[in-house]
Protein backbone atom coordinates (compact mmCIF):
# COMPACT_ATOMS: atom_id res chain seq x y z
CA UNK A 1 0.00 0.00 0.00
CA UNK A 2 1.54 3.62 -0.99
CA UNK A 3 1.98 6.07 1.41
CA UNK A 4 0.91 10.19 1.66
CA UNK A 5 1.06 13.48 3.75
CA UNK A 6 -2.45 14.42 4.64
CA UNK A 7 -2.94 17.85 6.41
CA UNK A 8 -4.99 16.27 9.12
CA UNK A 9 -2.95 13.17 9.52
CA UNK A 10 0.31 13.42 9.05
CA UNK A 11 2.24 10.01 6.78
CA UNK A 12 -1.15 7.53 6.16
CA UNK A 13 -1.57 4.87 4.32
CA UNK A 14 -3.67 5.52 0.78
CA UNK A 15 -6.84 4.40 -1.08
CA UNK A 16 -7.01 4.29 -4.35
CA UNK A 17 -10.57 6.05 -5.84
CA UNK A 18 -11.93 6.95 -8.92
CA UNK A 19 -11.27 10.56 -9.72
CA UNK A 20 -15.36 10.83 -9.69
CA UNK A 21 -14.76 9.57 -6.21
CA UNK A 22 -11.55 11.76 -5.14
CA UNK A 23 -13.43 14.51 -6.39
CA UNK A 24 -16.16 14.53 -4.41
CA UNK A 25 -14.25 13.77 -1.39
CA UNK A 26 -11.84 16.51 -1.79
CA UNK A 27 -14.67 19.41 -2.66
CA UNK A 28 -16.83 17.75 0.34
CA UNK A 29 -19.63 17.17 -2.04
CA UNK A 30 -22.39 14.75 -0.62
CA UNK A 31 -22.38 11.67 -3.34
CA UNK A 32 -24.84 8.75 -3.12
CA UNK A 33 -23.31 6.35 -0.72
CA UNK A 34 -25.17 3.30 -2.82
CA UNK A 35 -22.97 4.71 -6.55
CA UNK A 36 -19.88 3.76 -3.90
CA UNK A 37 -18.68 0.62 -4.83
CA UNK A 38 -16.15 -1.53 -3.42
CA UNK A 39 -13.78 -3.60 -5.78
CA UNK A 40 -11.60 -6.19 -4.74
CA UNK A 41 -9.05 -8.66 -6.09
CA UNK A 42 -6.65 -11.01 -4.67
CA UNK A 43 -3.19 -10.75 -4.19
CA UNK A 44 -0.63 -13.27 -2.87
CA UNK A 45 -3.12 -15.49 -1.29
CA UNK A 46 -7.13 -15.63 -0.60
CA UNK A 47 -6.16 -14.20 2.74
CA UNK A 48 -4.60 -10.78 1.12
CA UNK A 49 -6.94 -9.22 -0.42
CA UNK A 50 -6.19 -6.01 -2.69
CA UNK A 51 -9.82 -3.13 -2.64
CA UNK A 52 -10.14 -0.12 -3.93
CA UNK A 53 -13.20 1.76 -5.15
CA UNK A 54 -15.13 2.93 -7.60
CA UNK A 55 -18.37 4.92 -8.47
CA UNK A 56 -21.03 2.94 -10.32
CA UNK A 57 -20.69 4.36 -13.54
CA UNK A 58 -17.38 3.77 -14.42
CA UNK A 59 -17.61 0.47 -12.49
CA UNK A 60 -20.55 -0.45 -15.16
CA UNK A 61 -18.53 1.23 -18.20
CA UNK A 62 -15.62 -0.77 -17.97
CA UNK A 63 -18.05 -3.83 -16.51
CA UNK A 64 -15.76 -4.34 -13.16
CA UNK A 65 -17.33 -7.27 -11.61
CA UNK A 66 -18.72 -5.63 -7.83
CA UNK A 67 -20.17 -8.82 -6.62
CA UNK A 68 -16.82 -11.35 -6.22
CA UNK A 69 -12.80 -10.95 -5.45
CA UNK A 70 -11.50 -10.94 -8.96
CA UNK A 71 -8.36 -13.06 -9.81
CA UNK A 72 -4.75 -10.64 -9.79
CA UNK A 73 -4.52 -11.80 -13.62
CA UNK A 74 -8.03 -10.44 -14.23
CA UNK A 75 -7.64 -7.32 -12.14
CA UNK A 76 -4.07 -6.75 -13.91
CA UNK A 77 -6.04 -7.09 -17.39
CA UNK A 78 -8.31 -3.84 -16.43
CA UNK A 79 -5.73 -1.26 -18.08
CA UNK A 80 -8.27 1.28 -18.23
CA UNK A 81 -9.37 1.03 -14.59
CA UNK A 82 -5.84 0.92 -13.06
CA UNK A 83 -5.09 3.92 -14.90
CA UNK A 84 -7.87 6.31 -13.55
CA UNK A 85 -7.55 5.01 -10.21
CA UNK A 86 -6.12 8.06 -7.58
CA UNK A 87 -4.40 7.99 -4.69
CA UNK A 88 -6.25 9.79 -1.19
CA UNK A 89 -5.71 9.60 2.34
CA UNK A 90 -7.14 6.65 3.76
CA UNK A 91 -8.20 7.88 6.86
CA UNK A 92 -10.19 11.01 5.44
CA UNK A 93 -11.90 8.76 2.61
CA UNK A 94 -12.90 6.17 5.32
CA UNK A 95 -14.48 9.29 7.48
CA UNK A 96 -15.68 10.38 3.82
CA UNK A 97 -17.69 7.44 3.24
CA UNK A 98 -18.44 6.85 6.91
CA UNK A 99 -20.87 10.54 6.31
CA UNK A 100 -21.91 9.88 3.21
CA UNK A 101 -23.75 6.41 4.28
CA UNK A 102 -25.01 8.20 7.63
CA UNK A 103 -26.69 10.90 5.99
ZN1 LIG B 1 -6.31 12.71 5.39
Amino acid sequence: MGITICDMYGTVGISLVTPVISAAMLEERDFDPTSICLIRCTELSDDDVFACWSDRVTADRLRIPRDRIMSLEEFGSLAEFQQLLRPVCHKCFEEWLKEQRSR
